[in-house]
């Protein structure tokens, strides 16, 4: 093992990362150290290196929370991984494990988790330091390139769908088909639902269709009393929405598009707020969640769908140097899909 390490490290917010040559970090009690091989780059690496969110990191600090690489070395006390496993990063480092969310199954929830490539280093460097008892396990018959946006993307729309209640044969309203979308498509027809989705691009709806969506809706040339419309091709409304969408406009159109008793959602993150008609909600018993991640059973099952060859995330390799030119790309919404950055070992 050489003796530093190359990783991109955010030192003020809004300015460009640097490729920094750092030591390798020693894995503390409870911890292991990672050889990162990939990692995905998720839209909240972007908002951290620009400190966009109320509760900030603090530079400097490697961003990531989709890594995936080999367990290199452990720290005292580690019974869960050993050298040579394959393990990831998650946003949900770590969790205490006894607060009331903790112990009720709710980690995600947890006030004193802590945050792959926020709170603590993150997969953005050629090796990382992760927490034994939240680390994903990567099983090795999985392509390492290609299983990095599960750790993020797949797990958050899985969980997502869950939390939706859609059963197997109902039908799940899909808003927006990009690096979040496409893949909660494709869980969403191994799950057994029937998948409608609405985009702003034709090319988007196609790529839908091609992972099982039945219906299709163009929120554009579609006009207005889309909802209706959906309603009316699903026998009703939907029983289940998943917003991925940054657009304010896909909030109303999935709530208005539920069938009574239906659940919508919501894991996209606009800055913005949107009106809801209490009326309806009141009089068709609609529930309207926020979603966040997932626990570690949550991404246990996430990978597992990915392992047996169900999802197939649209993704790109590019080195770990260009990460400046992957964010104006992610900024300019210039990518499809996920960008997965090779560690350049
Ligand atoms: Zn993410
Ligand atoms: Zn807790």
């Amino acid at each position: 093992m050489t003796e530093t390490m190359k990783a991109a490290v955010v030192t003020q917010f809004q300015a460009p990362l640097e490729i920094q040559d750092l030591p390798i970090p020693t894995p503390g009690p409870g911890e292991v150290l990672i050889k990162t091989l990939y990692s995905g780059v998720c839209h909240t690496d972007l908002h951290a290196a620009h400190g966009d969110w109320p509760v900030k990191p603090t530079p400097p600090f490697i961003p990531g929370h989709e890594g995936a690489g080999e367990v290199v070395a452990v720290g005292e006390g580690v019974t869960e991984l050993q050298v040579g496993d394959w393990a990831g990063n998650a946003w949900l480092w770590s969790a205490c494990g006894h607060c009331e969310w903790c112990q009720t199954g709710r980690e995600t929830l947890c006030p004193n988790a802590q945050y792959g490539g926020y709170t603590k280093d993150g997969s953005f460097g050629q090796y990382m330091v992760v927490d034994a008892k939240f680390a994903p396990r990567i099983p090795k018959t999985v392509d390492l390139a290609a299983v990095a946006p599960i750790l993020c993307a797949g797990v958050t729309v899985y969980k997502g769908l869950k939390e939706s209640e859609v059963k197997p044969g109902e039908w799940v309203l899909i808003s927006g088909v990009g690096g979040l979308g496409h893949i909660a498509v494709q869980y969403a027809v191994a799950m057994g639902m029937r998948v409608a989705t609405v985009d702003v691009d034709d090319a988007k709806s196609e790529l839908a269709r091609k992972h099982g969506a039945e219906l299709t809706f163009n929120a554009i040339t579609e006009g207005d009393n889309l909802d209706a419309k959906i309603k009316e091709a699903t026998g009703g409304g939907v029983h289940g929405g998943l917003v991925t969408a940054v657009n304010g406009k896909a909030f109303p159109l999935a709530v208005g598009a539920l069938r009574s008793g239906g659940t919508v959602s919501l894991v996209g993150l606009p800055p913005e707020a949107f009106p809801l008609d209490i009326f309806s909600t009141v009089l068709f018993g609609l529930t309207i969640r926020g979603s966040l991640v997932g626990t570690r059973k949550d991404m246990e099952e996430a990978i597992d769908f990915f392992a047996r060859g169900l999802i197939k995330p649209t993704y790109k390799v590019q080195p770990l140097a260009e990460v400046n030119e992957i964010f104006d790309d992610m900024i300019a919404a210039k990518i499809d899909g996920r960008i997965v950055m090779d560690m350049g070992h």
